[in-house]
């Protein structure tokens, strides 16, 4: 028979762990009884150790319930609270402030929460029982509780004592039973008194003769009885051990049964009095097997309904897709790695040619501009003649030593840019910025912690080969520093690339002028400004003072924008002119390079990224490539269970998928637990009957 209790319990408990629907449990014994009845008293001599919440206050302010596991061969006594994963507890006083601490949780103004704790107790001592502890009903509301606490505790416990469960109602000996606020509630849900064990307590502070008419009540009878108890911890007990590691069964059981013994006329065996804790345990497990057995067939009823429900929403939402936090991480790090495998061949030295020469044709830009277009002038200062070195570009003498000392520092300047660091950083950023694409695209994009992962991997990879890449890099390039000899295909070639540069750049230049002009509201107003800028250049206007207040009758922010203007119109009239030059039968010779100095830092530029692009791919993309997927494997296979599961559940739409694969699981786990029961359940009478 005890077999039976214990599996109903452990599926009462993985009931427990589905959740939902009220109609999935099984029944549980609910105690219920006003404060100070010797609730808690009574309890705790069942568990044999001291360790509800205490205190003046009404402590209790969610129902605890309570699984006690027989554990007959274990030594030791312990305690755990499944939701909180904090082990198992042997120090009861530990149990009882975790309750408290638990407790005082629930905000003042709720003032109680029908959020069950849940605890269970292993123990050698004892039985295998589910009881709900509830908070006790209070008659009077104290000076500093809420006034509808009487209400709410009084509705907790209505939820609690519904059918099937049964009802332990406790009152006080001491206490006129027609007073029993716990017994009046009783009646109201169990009129024949068919599911309610009354227990009346501190029998010891009444006279006999009062107790055993209490225990023989024919006001409202109960089929299963009365059971008296005294429940008081003997003092000299609670001194002599140290609270909460001694087991006070035995100490109560004595005092009780002295008590009892004292009494033999009243409540020894003749009298067919129910009395004492030990006898209360008995009944207390038999009546929890018949009743949970009874309601077997119903809940297993439920059972089926609820899993048909999910099996049902598991075809047509997910097409019995199975699912589980493990296969999902597994799915997605298989297509990312494939996606970066895709971008691998689709990304190589052609690629980052393309993305080095473009960087290394703005510097070829920036040089000219500061060496030889030093024509425009952002300020309203009038420009010095010496430095207008454009203007003599097209006189540019090749035997002229300054000439030859212009391209020699343009060149000097570009081949000791630190091409190395450069191009490497290029690189880096358009693979990191590839990775977050490649994220974004994956089904890692609705999961932060991988997203971040996953851009960190690839972030130390990059970083970690980038300073040895760009050091090697930069030796590589060396010898251009010294020297550079051009052939005339390269010069051609040059030609040809700069003469693209340059239209672009041209471009840029004029689309940047039409939103100057958009921003300014209109082509007139900008031609204004514009003209007293030239005016003020030419020195055909003085300026008094420095202008910073505006001028002309033109605001300053005005101004600004017409600088702006000027400096780009400028910058275009250059362009054109050097497309023109570069164009020009002149700089088709590469003799003629020093009126051509475009063409020539061109194909020196040209010449740096043929040494970067092939240095790169090979020291940067091949390591990244091989290094970048094994490390996402080392990271990812060494998540724990725990955090694979967080991972997957951080998805929304996968979180429901998770919980009905789950939920379908748990329910079909539980239908074979309770159809092995069935079968135990079969055995057991088949051997009663034979016996
Ligand atoms: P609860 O508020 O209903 O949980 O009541 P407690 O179990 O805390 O008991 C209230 C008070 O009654 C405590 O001081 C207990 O020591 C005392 N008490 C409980 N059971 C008995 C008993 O059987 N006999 C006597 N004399 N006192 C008891």
């Amino acid at each position: 028979m005890m077999m039976l209790t214990r599996k109903m319990i452990e599926i009462r408990s993985l009931l427990q762990t589905v959740g939902q629907s009220d109609s999935l449990t099984l029944p549980s014994i609910v105690v219920v009884g006003s404060q100070s009845s010797g609730k808690s008293s009574v309890l705790e001599a069942i568990v044999g150790h001291e360790f509800l919440p205490k205190g003046s206050n009404m402590v209790t302010r969610r129902p605890i319930e309570l699984t006690l596991v027989n554990t007959p061969n274990a030594h030791a006594e312990y305690g755990e609270f499944p939701a909180l994963g904090l082990g198992k507890i042997t120090d009861f006083v530990q149990i009882q402030k975790t309750l408290t601490d638990l407790n005082l949780a629930v905000p003042e103004a709720d003032c109680v929460s029908d959020d069950p704790i849940q605890l269970r107790i292993y123990s050698p001592n004892v039985p295998d029982l589910s009881l709900i502890d509830l908070p006790g009903y209070i008659q009077v509301t104290g000076y500093d509780q809420p006034t509808e606490l009487k209400e709410k505790i009084a509705a907790l416990c209505d939820k609690y004592i519904q059918p099937p469960n049964v009802i332990l109602a406790i009152s006080a000996a001491d206490v006129d039973l027609a007073n029993s606020t716990a017994l009046r509630a009783s009646r109201l849900v169990d009129p024949r008194g068919e599911r309610t064990i009354g227990v009346v307590t501190k029998m010891d502070l009444v006279e006999p003769e009062r107790g055993a008419v209490m225990l023989n009540d024919r006001k409202y009878p109960l089929r299963l009885g009365y059971v008296g108890v005294v429940c008081r911890v003997p003092h000299q007990t609670s001194s002599l051990f140290s609270r909460g590691s001694a087991n006070i069964a035995s100490a109560i059981t004595k005092n009780e049964n002295a008590y009892f013994a004292a009494h033999p006329s009243t409540f020894g065996p003749a009298s067919s009095l129910q009395v004492g804790t030990t006898n209360l345990r008995k009944k207390l497990m038999l009546v929890l097997e018949q009743t949970m057995s009874a309601s077997l067939a119903t809940t297993a009823e439920a059972i089926h309904q609820e899993l048909a429900e999910a099996s049902y929403e598991f075809k047509v939402q997910y097409n019995d897709r199975p699912l589980s936090a493990d296969s999902y991480l597994a799915e997605s790090l298989d297509a990312f790695k494939h996606s970066f495998k895709g971008f691998t061949e689709s990304f190589g030295r052609t690629e980052v040619r393309e993305i080095v020469k473009h960087e290394l044709d703005q510097q070829v830009l920036n040089l000219l501009a500061q060496r030889y277009w030093n024509k425009p002038f952002d300020d309203l200062t009038p420009p010095l003649p010496e430095t207008d070195a454009l203007m003599d570009l097209p006189k540019a003498d090749p035997e002229n030593v300054l000439w030859h000392l212009k391209l020699d520092a343009s060149t000097a300047s570009l081949t000791k840019l630190g091409i190395g660091r450069l191009a490497t950083t290029v690189v880096a950023n358009q693979l990191q910025a590839q990775i977050d694409r490649l994220i974004s695209t994956s089904t890692f994009s609705t999961h932060p912690f991988a997203r971040t992962a996953i851009t960190q991997a690839a972030t130390a990879i990059l970083r970690n080969l980038s300073y040895d890449t760009s050091d090697e890099l930069e030796i590589c390039i060396k010898p251009y520093k010294y020297r550079i000899e051009l052939e005339d295909n390269e010069w051609a070639r040059g030609r040809e690339n700069i003469s693209a540069v340059l239209k672009a750049e041209l471009r840029d230049c004029e689309s940047a002028v039409k939103s100057v002009e958009e921003a300014v509201g209109g082509k007139k107003r900008l031609r204004d400004v514009m003209g007293f800028i030239d005016r003020v250049r030419s020195g055909d206007v003085v300026l008094e003072g420095d202008g910073v207040g505006g001028a002309g009758g033109f605001s300053s922010s005005l101004l600004g924008i017409g600088r702006q203007a000027v400096f780009l119109r400028d910058r275009a009239d250059i362009l054109r002119m050097r497309l023109l030059a570069v164009k020009s039968k002149q700089c088709a010779n590469k003799k003629n390079k020093y009126y051509c100095p475009e063409i020539f830092l061109d194909a020196v530029a040209d010449k740096l990224t043929s040494t970067a692009d092939l240095f790169l791919d090979a020291e940067l993309l091949s390591k990244f490539y091989y290094n970048f997927p094994r490390s996402l494997d080392t990271h990812f296979r060494s998540l724990t269970p725990g955090e694979i599961e967080q991972f997957a559940r951080e998805d929304p739409k996968v979180r429901r998928h998770l919980d009905v694969v789950r939920r379908k699981e748990l329910l079909e786990h539980v239908l074979k637990e309770m159809e092995a029961l069935r079968q135990l359940e079969a055995r057991e009478k088949r051997s009663a009957s034979r016996g």
